[in-house]
């Protein structure tokens, strides 16, 4: 185990599964990892995005196309990987996506849809790959939370209802799979620009005034912000975090 400095922040050696990681912050946190020593792989539904991906990060990266709501295919995704790549010692549960609309407008299909991606789908791929860590006494699982983990927010429900459940899960793993060597935390992103994020924001000049108007930076934050953050939690230097949101939010959690 490193203990100095840049050691410490190396993750040689390591090998990260990152949901979503073709696009937006789950990329960040690819580029962020491969050149902190990792070899990563991709998953996502659509090949082009990454595929693309995959060359720009080069050797230390690869793809696997992969539906996370497709529950039952988590096991064999896992052990297609481990196969081909090696034992994943990193997990980063990222996939996500938004559903922006009144509260009583959100269908129960939708509702379900929202929380299969972020929550059910992130619990199946993590029960296939914790005991695996557990075994080698070696691991780090992430999540991607948000400021709706934190707080209420207009128009999202079922996006709040799943990135706050994400906290509850973080601190449950936490407590079970940290005994064996395992660390679970999350890590609450702030407005990023993304895709995801432009989305939310078109044709709403009034929330986009909102958010910088709380955001004590006065600015949006960057990929690449989540992915430096990514690489510490999952890092040496964090051997004693555990079960713990890190808000990376330029201080909208703090502001007024
Ligand atoms: P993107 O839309 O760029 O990323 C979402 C990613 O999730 C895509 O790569 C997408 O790939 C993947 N994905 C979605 N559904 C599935 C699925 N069923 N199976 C596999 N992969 C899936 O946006 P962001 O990078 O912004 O979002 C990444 C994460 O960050 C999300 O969890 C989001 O909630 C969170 N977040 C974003 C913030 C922001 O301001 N941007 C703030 C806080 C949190 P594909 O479509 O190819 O499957």
């Amino acid at each position: 185990m490193p203990t100095s400095f840049p050691d410490v922040f190396s993750l040689r050696g390591e090998t990260a599964l990152i949901t979503g990681g073709g696009t937006g912050i789950g990329l960040a946190m690819a580029r962020s990892m491969v050149s902190a020593g990792a070899r990563v792989v991709l998953v996502g539904r659509r090949e082009a995005e990454l595929a693309a991906a995959v060359k720009e990060l080069g050797a230390g990266a690869s793809l696997v196309v992969h539906d996370v709501t497709k529950l039952e295919a988590a096991p064999a995704l896992i052990a297609r990987i481990t196969r081909e790549t090696g034992p994943i010692t990193i997990l980063v549960n990222n996939a996500g996506i938004h559903l922006k609309k009144p509260a009583v407008e959100t269908t129960t299909e939708e509702f379900q849809k929202v929380l299969n991606t972020h929550i059910v789908g992130a619990h199946a791929l993590t029960a296939a790959v914790a005991p695996g860590m557990m075994e080698r006494k070696h691991g780090s699982i992430l999540f991607t939370g948000s400021m709706a983990s934190l707080f209420g927010i207009p128009l999202v429900i079922a996006y709040t209802a799943a990135k706050a459940a994400m906290v509850g899960m973080v601190k449950g793993y936490a407590t079970e799979f940290s005994p064996h060597g395992v660390r679970v935390n999350c890590l609450a992103p702030g407005w990023i620009e993304t895709e995801m994020s432009r989305k939310a924001m078109e044709g709403d000049p009034a929330r986009k005034a909102k958010i910088l108007g709380r955001t004590s930076m006065a600015k949006f934050g960057t990929p690449a912000d989540i992915g430096w953050a990514a690489v510490y939690l999952s890092s040496p230097a964090a051997r004693f975090v555990t079960g713990a949101v890190l808000p990376v939010d330029g201080g909208v959690s703090v502001g007024f």
